[in-house]
C-alpha cells in the first residue's frame, strides 16, 4: 500500500473513461434471467439484450435438470478432470455434445473464453500459420497470442483476402495452416461463408475452426449451428463454443474434432489441466438442454419466427438495420451519443437493450444491439416495437408518417 501513484493513475484512468462516455456500467436485475426482467428498482423491463437465443436460462425444466445433477453429483468437484474431477456426467456430455456437433470427441472447459484460450498453443508452434478473421471474439485474440505461431489476419469474412493470407501463409513455406472464424460476429450477426472457407481450406490444404458461441442450438435446420446452416458438416476441423448463451445460459464450454486433437488437449491445454472441472449441476442441465432440442425444433423456430417478425417491422416503422437473418439485429443509429441517448430512452420505456460505438463498433456505426429469444411472446415484440417508433420518433430518428 505503499505505491500511491499507482492507484491515482488507476484513479484518472477510470475518470477518463467516464468522461469519454466509455465506462461500462452493470445493470443488477433483482430476478432470474428471462424475456422479462425485474430491475433493481422493481420495475419490470423487456429484455432484448441477453444472449439466451433459446429462452432456457431462466427455464423451469433447464433448473429441475441442474437440480437433478445437484442432487445426484454434489455442488463441486474440488479438482481438475485429470486427478478427481471427471464425473460419468461430465464423459456423457462430451459424448452427447460430439454427437450434436457431428464430430468424434468434444472436451468441456469452464469456458468458451478457456476452450479459445488453450486450443491453440498445444497444437501449432512457429512452424505453423494461424489465418484469422479480423473480428474474431477477443479469446481467440488471446489464445492466439499465446501460441507461437505465425499470425495472419483477414478482413472481416473477406474471402478474396483470406485467399491472400492463405497464398502468404504458403509462399512462407508454413507447415499447418489453420483458418479460424468465428461461425457468426456478434456485433452484426454476419455469418460466416463456412461453404467458401471449406473450398478455400481444401485447396489450400489448410484445416478449419469455427467458434459457435452465437449459433450453437439454433443455427441450421436442427440446431447443430453454422457449419449445418453453411451445409458443411463433417468439414470443419475444430469447433469451440459456450454453454453460456443459447445451451442453458449458465457457463461452461467446449472444443469439439477429432479425437488426436481432442486428446493432445487433454494432456496440453493449459486451461483444462489448470483450471477446476465444470460444475456437475451445468453438465447435467447441459445434457437436458441437448436431449430437449434434440429431439424437436419448437425453439429454435419459435425464435427465427421471432427473428424474421422483429426484422421486417423495425424496418416498416423506419429504422435501418444490417440485413440478415440472424437473431442478432443490429439497429444502425450511426451517432454514438444518439445510441447511447436512445438506449436511456428505451429503459425508460421498459425495454433493455445495449449501444455499442467506437471502439467496440467501428467509428460512426454506433448502434443498439437487439438479440431476440424464443422465449419473446408476439405482445412483448410488439410492445418494443412501439418503444422504437417512440424513441425514433422523439430523437428524430424516424420522421412522422
Ligand atoms: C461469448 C463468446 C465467447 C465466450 O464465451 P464464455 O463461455 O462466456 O467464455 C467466446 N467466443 C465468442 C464468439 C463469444 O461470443
Amino acid at each position: 500500500m505503499s505505491d500511491q501513484a499507482f492507484y491515482s493513475t488507476l484513479q484518472q484512468k477510470l475518470d477518463t473513461l467516464r468522461t469519454e462516455g466509455l465506462f461500462k456500467p452493470e445493470r443488477v436485475l433483482a430476478s432470474r434471467q428471462g424475456a422479462e426482467v425485474i430491475a433493481q428498482d422493481g420495475r419490470t423491463l423487456i429484455n432484448m439484450c441477453a444472449n439466451n437465443y433459446l429462452g432456457l436460462s431462466g427455464d423451469p425444466e433447464t433448473q429441475k435438470a441442474a437440480a437433478a445433477a445437484l442432487e445426484k453429483y454434489g455442488y463441486g468437484l474440488s479438482s481438475v478432470r485429470f486427478i478427481c474431477g471427471t464425473q460419468t456426467v461430465h464423459k456423457e456430455l462430451e459424448q452427447k455434445l460430439s454427437e450434436f456437433l457431428g464430430t468424434e470427441d468434444t472436451i468441456l472447459y469452464a469456458a468458451a473464453f478457456d476452450a479459445n484460450g488453450g486450443v491453440f498453443e498445444p497444437l501449432f508452434d512457429e512452424n505453423d500459420a494461424i489465418i484469422s478473421d479480423a473480428l474474431n471474439h477477443a479469446s481467440i485474440i488471446d489464445g492466439v497470442r499465446l501460441c507461437k505461431a505465425a499470425r495472419y489476419r483477414y478482413a472481416n469474412n473477406d474471402m478474396a483476402d483470406l485467399e491472400q493470407q492463405l497464398q502468404a501463409a504458403t509462399e512462407a513455406g508454413k507447415r499447418h495452416k489453420i483458418i479460424v472464424t468465428d461461425g457468426v460476429f456478434s456485433m452484426d450477426g454476419t455469418i460466416a461463408q463456412l461453404d467458401r472457407i471449406v473450398e478455400l481450406a481444401e485447396q489450400y490444404g489448410a484445416l478449419t475452426m469455427i467458434d459457435e458461441s452465437h449459433a450453437s442450438g439454433f443455427m441450421g435446420k436442427t440446431g447443430r449451428g453454422t457449419h449445418e446452416h453453411c451445409g458443411v458438416i463433417g468439414k470443419i476441423d475444430i469447433i469451440t463454443g459456450t454453454l453460456g448463451k443459447a445451451l442453458g445460459g449458465a457457463m461452461g464450454g467446449f472444443t469439439s474434432g477429432r479425437k488426436e486433437v481432442i486428446e493432445t488437449l487433454r494432456q496440453k491445454s493449459r486451461p483444462y489441466l489448470f483450471s477446476n472441472t465444470l460444475a456437475p449441476m451445468i453438465a447435467g442441465a447441459s445434457l437436458a438442454v441437448l436431449d430437449r432440442i434434440s429431439k424437436s425444433t419448437e425453439l429454435r423456430d419459435r425464435l427465427h419466427e421471432n427473428t424474421a417478425y422483429f426484422r421486417k417491422e423495425i424496418e416498416r416503422i423506419g429504422f435501418t438495420i444490417k440485413p440478415g437473418t440472424h437473431p442478432v439485429v443490429p439497429v444502425m443509429l450511426f451517432d454514438a451519443p444518439v445510441a447511447q441517448k436512445f438506449a436511456a430512452r428505451m429503459f425508460e420505456l421498459g425495454v433493455l437493450l445495449s449501444g455499442f460505438f467506437y471502439p467496440v463498433v467501428p467509428m460512426g456505426q454506433a448502434r443498439v444491439r437487439v438479440q431476440l429469444s424464443a422465449a419473446h411472446t408476439r405482445e412483448q415484440l410488439d410492445k418494443v416495437l412501439a418503444a422504437f417508433e417512440q424513441a425514433g420518433r422523439e430523437l428524430g430518428i424516424i420522421k412522422n408518417n
